[in-house]
């Protein structure tokens, strides 16, 4: 059901990079190849930004109503298509086949929402007074480059390409070199739902290459990165430079802030599911974990059991509960930080070793992590790990739990768990960060705004806000009057020019 090799897709067709250089893809969960890309270069980055420039003569000039049409029927022919992308997903990324099953039934509802948005969307008229008519336009923006991560590779990219397509915008996506199949499957799908050829392009290679030609090419009228924060800094440097617009859904070190009048088994759950849901690999993961100082050794003496019941293995296998990190420089990772976290004194509770599973044995399986004894300036509960590991830091009220909370550079998401609302939500309005859930975690939704303040980002996904981001504004003014307006006329008479 894997081909052994994915072409780009450039101008509606596939295509090899143009120096031929391919780049390989391995199965996280065995360490072997399971297929090759081509490794593209800014001549691949060159042919497919003129392509998707000729496709907006066409795309930028449809009607919201035969855009939505194309959408809708990107969301039919990918629901069908669901198995395939699942199968996919779980073999280029390890995360269990559960996962990916819950996650990829969803992104259909990004081109449905988008759709929707594009045929009900309004602009203003806007009071100017006088004898004029003054209302605003959106337009597209033009070429749109999309840079995309390993950790979502359909979701992320399905929360960009629906919104920037719905406005009319045509675009070059750039995938992460660690798991960009279903990138290019989507590219197909696109194609069969009647997308004009070259309006979506997707060229393969490495970030230092494909992405920051991407990102440096003239042609394209935004950039928008879903990635590290330091990729971010320097592709939004980029974007400074030509004073394009730059949207970045970057790094995150979220907070689950749990008060003591939360059931214990609801609050362990709760930290179970924002920690290890990806083996952590996930930017809003739940890696810091504030649990009020009186239930503080309970709620992690159950973590502890609960966390050495996980059921790590084969993602493709219906039972897995936790899949393999990402690749071996992610697993690289997570043991320097664990041999981090032990030597600034913080307490390994559980976990903090590799794992060599049986019939998987180059795979990149680590054990859940769970540090206690943690202080909110250590390096684990500061810096992004995006791997199997939380740390545990007890808080003593409101006051220090937002402290803690916001006591990190990030600012991308946080929960909090109180069976008091009113504490929960004055408590969330005072974290900065730029989504909180209230007794919840992970959850999103096309309609819903997602992204960070501070290092985590600039810049929105989904909802309305985002179809607004990928279009520009264009007030016009009408004089309506049919006076003769002459303002250096010699009639000495007072004028009105505002
Ligand atoms: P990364 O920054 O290494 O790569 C992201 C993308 O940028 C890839 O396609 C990569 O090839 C490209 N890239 C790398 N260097 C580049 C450069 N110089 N110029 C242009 N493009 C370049 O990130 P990753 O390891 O793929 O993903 C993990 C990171 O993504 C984490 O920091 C995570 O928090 C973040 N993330 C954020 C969100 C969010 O919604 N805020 C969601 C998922 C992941």
């Amino acid at each position: 059901m894997i081909c052994d090799h994915y072409p780009m897709r450039i101008g509606g067709r596939e295509a090899d990079a143009a120096s031929g250089a391919r780049l390989e893809v391995l199965n996280p969960a065995t360490g072997r190849l399971l297929c090759t890309v081509p490794a593209g270069d800014a001549d691949d980055i060159a042919a497919a930004v003129a392509a998707a420039a000729a496709a907006g003569e066409v795309w930028g000039r449809k009607s919201p109503l035969d855009r939505a049409a194309v959408l809708n029927r990107a969301a039919e022919i990918l629901t069908r298509r669901m198995p395939e992308f699942v199968a996919v997903e779980v073999a280029q990324t390890g995360r269990p086949v559960r996962e990916m099953l819950a996650q990829l039934a969803r992104t259909p509802e990004w081109y449905s929402y988008f759709a929707a948005v594009a045929r009900t969307h309004e602009t203003h008229v806007h009071p100017f007074g006088g004898a004029y008519l003054n209302y605003s336009r959106r337009a597209p923006l033009g070429v749109v480059g999309l840079v995309t991560p390993w950790n979502h590779p359909l979701l992320i990219l399905t929360k960009k390409i629906a919104p920037a397509l719905a406005a009319g915008n045509t675009v070059v996506v750039k995938p992460s070199e660690v798991a960009p199949v279903t990138p290019l499957m989507l590219a197909d799908v696109l194609d069969k739902a009647g997308l004009p050829a070259g309006a979506c392009n997707v060229v393969t290679g490495y970030g230092a290459v494909a992405g920051a030609a991407l990102g440096a090419h003239p042609g394209i009228s935004k950039i928008d990165l879903t990635g590290g924060t330091e990729t971010g800094r320097r592709v939004a440097a980029l974007a400074g430079e030509r004073l394009i617009p730059f949207s970045g859904e970057l790094g995150g070190k979220a907070s689950v802030v749990v008060f003591d009048d939360m059931p214990d088994d609801r609050a362990v759950s709760a930290a179970l599911f924002a920690a290890f849901i990806a083996a952590g690999q996930t930017c809003v993961q739940g890696a810091r974990l504030l649990v009020q100082r009186s239930v503080h050794d309970r709620v992690l003496d159950r973590l502890v059991a609960r966390a050495r019941r996980i059921r790590i293995g084969d993602p493709t296998d219906p039972a897995t509960q936790m899949g393999p990190l990402v690749s071996q420089r992610q697993l690289d990772t997570v043991e320097r930080y664990v041999a981090i976290g032990r030597a600034e004194g913080a307490r390994l509770a559980h976990g903090g070793n590799r794992l060599q599973l049986e019939g998987m044995a180059g795979g990149f399986f680590h054990e859940p992590t769970i540090f206690a004894g943690v202080h909110n300036d250590m390096r684990i509960a500061q810096e992004e790990i995006f791997g199997p590991v939380v740390c545990v830091i007890p808080f003593e009220d409101e006051d220090d739990a937002v402290r803690l909370a916001n006591g990190t550079a990030f600012g991308l998401a946080a929960s909090v768990w109180s069976a008091d609302i009113a504490r929960a939500q004055r408590v969330a309005q005072r974290i900065d960060s730029g989504i909180v859930w209230i007794n919840d975690h992970h959850r999103i939704d096309p309609s819903s705004p997602w992204g960070g303040f501070g290092d985590s980002g600039l810049g929105k996904e989904n909802g309305i806000v985002c179809y607004e981001s990928y279009t520009r504004l264009q007030s016009v003014v009408v004089n309506l009057s049919g006076d003769h307006f002459d303002w250096f006329a010699d009639d000495a008479a007072d004028k009105r020019y505002s």
